[in-house]
């Protein structure tokens, strides 16, 4: 059976809960941020659009939590008093950045690190007991009220389970809650004091907390090029000398996680063009080709640079995303 989707009025409620929350809530540590960008990524990897509920397991979100702070727990400058790392607590560094500091000493990229295993399920279990015990807990919680309307807390179980029609809502408005999320998670650090000494090195915040680094996407650009035989995957014409970029073939505006499956090569006439567009179904089928064809490869070479490389769920999200650009007549990229 089917459940009903939320109507429009039922999804409005929504969007302003998850407003209260962000406004109202109190945040000793970014923790909550880092949650709520979580559960509207799985909702899109392992979701329907559909109004029933969705059982999500802690390891899973354990993993989003540590894909988002592998990034911002690299030293951002050298000090003469040691590294200058983002504070993202108030006070003492926050549990789940300091394990991935330690482990950022042993392990120069998230995939080295996912492929030593017993490592690696150390970590999601430790990380997945925080955020049951944290941000879990306390997210819902206003001026100590108990304002349930994600989920239901359940302590025995290993599994969080969002109550109907969040699953639907979160894939809704996963673009508008990943901005919400990510400015107030840039204004938490920059107003915690302890990060006073790096802010002023730090030009662009969003860009360190968020996005890709240029090294990482110039070692995908590397892979790519080899790929691609140095053809634009979109015109197909040979690029000229190093006049290319990485492109996000679901654009990042719409789903901001990088995913071994989502990137190719561009020239860059063609990257400006398809800019934060959907291409049309036409690439869409090509991409899907790519990515069929060579999958093993893709997985082995890109997945150790510290991306997530799972064929399946970069589907799901551009299944999610066409899909949406069709609901809402998203304009289309044809190419040319
Ligand atoms: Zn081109």
């Amino acid at each position: 059976m089917r459940s009903v989707i939320p109507t429009a009025q039922e999804q409005l409620k929504f969007l302003k809960n998850i407003q209260l929350i962000l406004q109202s809530g109190s945040f000793s540590s970014t923790y909550k941020f880092a949650l709520l960008i979580s559960l509207s990524r799985l909702s899109i990897e392992k979701g329907e659009d559909e109004g029933g509920t969705l059982i999500l397991e802690y390891i899973d979100i354990a993993e989003k939590f540590i894909e988002l702070y592998w990034k911002q727990a690299v030293p951002y400058a050298f000090h003469e008093d040691g590294q200058l790392i983002l504070n993202q607590n108030n006070g003492k560094q926050a549990a789940i950045v300091n394990q991935i500091i330690l482990l950022r000493q042993s392990y120069s990229s998230l995939g080295l690190l996912r492929r030593d295993t017993s490592v690696w399920l150390k970590l999601l279990k430790q990380v997945a007991k925080t955020v049951k015990e944290m941000p879990v807990r306390y997210l819902q919680n206003i001026n100590s009220q108990n304002f349930e309307f994600l989920y239901r807390l359940e302590y025995s179980n290993t599994q969080l389970t969002l109550l109907p029609q969040v699953m639907y809502c979160l894939r809704q408005f996963s673009e508008i809650i990943e901005e919400l999320c990510q400015k107030r998670w840039i204004d938490y650090i920059r107003k915690n004091n302890c990060n006073a000494p790096i802010l002023n090195k730090l030009p662009n915040l969003e860009q360190f907390m968020f996005e890709p680094s240029r090294n990482q996407l110039n070692a995908v650009a590397n892979v790519l090029v080899e790929l691609q035989e140095c053809k634009c995957f979109y015109c197909n014409k040979e690029i000229k000398r190093n006049n290319y970029a990485v492109d996000h073939f679901i654009p990042w505006s719409m789903y901001p996680s990088d995913t071994g499956h989502n990137f190719v090569l561009a020239d860059s006439s063609c990257n400006s063009k398809k800019s934060n567009l959907l291409a049309s179904d036409e690439f869409l089928h090509k991409w899907q080709e790519r990515n069929e064809e060579q999958d093993l490869i893709i997985v082995d070479k890109i997945s150790v640079l510290g991306f997530l490389t799972d064929k399946e769920r970069s589907y799901k999200v551009a299944e999610w995303a066409y899909e949406k650009g069709k609901e809402n007549n998203y304009l289309v990229w044809y190419g040319l």
